[in-house]
């Protein structure tokens, strides 16, 4: 027998928990489904910047927060993978469950640069985590990947412990907000490579070092570690084709967050054309809550 709610909602990132915490308050049945930990790509980011209100002592805190006050407003969190869904059910492992509305919040992962190494040393100097991987590189050199906020804001950070930081870029410039790229360019302990890209990352136990090219050609640099933030890709194995998608995998939705597929919404990274920044997330989410908590 399926189990049947008013909303379900796929993820628990903040825009999958911002949207299930207003339908429940708004009187409705709500259920969350999530595969891994609760909060998203955010909880591995200590300092969000902005900060939403409530979020100052981090994302992991303020993921946690949210999920308290949703199961205080009694929505029922499901520790399931989503592996396909229709307009109006979801599959899991475990069985069917049934909506009138469902909210695909799945949002996105890290991409991975793909080159020699990157798999092999993974947890051995290849990281994607410099709030939580950082103070293992006490002094060390440090090289991070990427041209925009992400990479920006996490070498940044990353400055905190490491002795020095190279930013790698394959660009000509950098491609992130100002003030982000303002704190790149004034820390000493950051040295920016334009117009290069990461080959290969090599080492014995651990990394030991970078192959680098660029127009002068390849050369090999010594670092510790390898971080990379080159853009995000969204979860949508689950999504069936009859829901559109971008060129870039995310999915389209018409102005009011509504997909293709009637009473199928989507929100936040997932979705094409959604900013970027946690608080477009979660003005997504207080808009797809409001469409929804109107047609009850
Ligand atoms: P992004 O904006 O898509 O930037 C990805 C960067 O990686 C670009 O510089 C890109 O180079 C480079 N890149 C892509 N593929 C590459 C490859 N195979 N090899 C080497 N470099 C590659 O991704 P993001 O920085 O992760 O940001 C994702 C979204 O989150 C954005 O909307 C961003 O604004 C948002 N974000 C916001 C904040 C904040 O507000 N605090 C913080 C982090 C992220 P090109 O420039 O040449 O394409």
């Amino acid at each position: 027998m399926s189990q049947s709610f008013d909303v379900i909602v796929i993820g628990e990132g903040i825009a999958g928990l911002s949207a299930a915490g207003a339908l429940a308050k708004a009187g409705l049945s709500v259920a969350t489904f999530e595969q891994q930990l609760f909060g998203g790509l955010v909880i591995n980011v200590n300092e969000l910047d902005p900060a939403p209100p409530g979020g100052e002592a981090g994302g992991a805190a303020f993921a946690a927060e949210m999920t308290g006050v949703n199961a205080e407003a009694g929505v029922t969190s499901i520790q399931e993978a989503v592996t396909a869904m229709t307009a109006g059910s979801i599959s899991t492992a475990a069985g069917e469950y049934r909506a009138r509305h469902i909210i695909i919040a799945s949002g996105a992962q890290l991409k991975k640069l793909g080159v020699p190494g990157e798999a092999e040393f993974e947890g051995r100097g290849v990281s994607t985590c410099a709030d939580c991987d950082g103070p293992m590189f006490q002094n060390e050199t440090v090289v991070v990947v990427g041209g925009g906020d992400s990479a920006l804001q996490e070498a940044h950070v990353l400055t905190q412990y490491c002795g020095k930081v190279i930013l790698v870029h394959r660009g000509p410039a950098f491609r992130a907000q100002a003030h982000f790229v303002d704190a790149v360019t004034q820390n000493d302990k950051i040295e920016i490579r334009f117009n290069t890209t990461v080959d290969a990352i090599l080492g014995g136990q651990m990394v030991e070092k970078v192959r680098l090219t660029s127009a002068a050609g390849s050369d090999e640099l010594p670092c510790a570690g390898v971080f990379a933030y080159i853009g995000l890709t969204p979860n949508t194995d689950f999504v069936p084709d009859t829901i559109s998608r971008d060129d870039t995998g995310r999915i389209i939705t018409g102005e009011t967050l509504e997909t293709a597929l009637p009473g199928v919404w989507a929100i936040g990274a997932v979705r094409s054309g959604c900013g970027g920044s946690l608080q477009h997330a979660m003005d997504e989410a207080s808009a797809v809550a409001a469409a929804i908590a109107q047609r009850r």
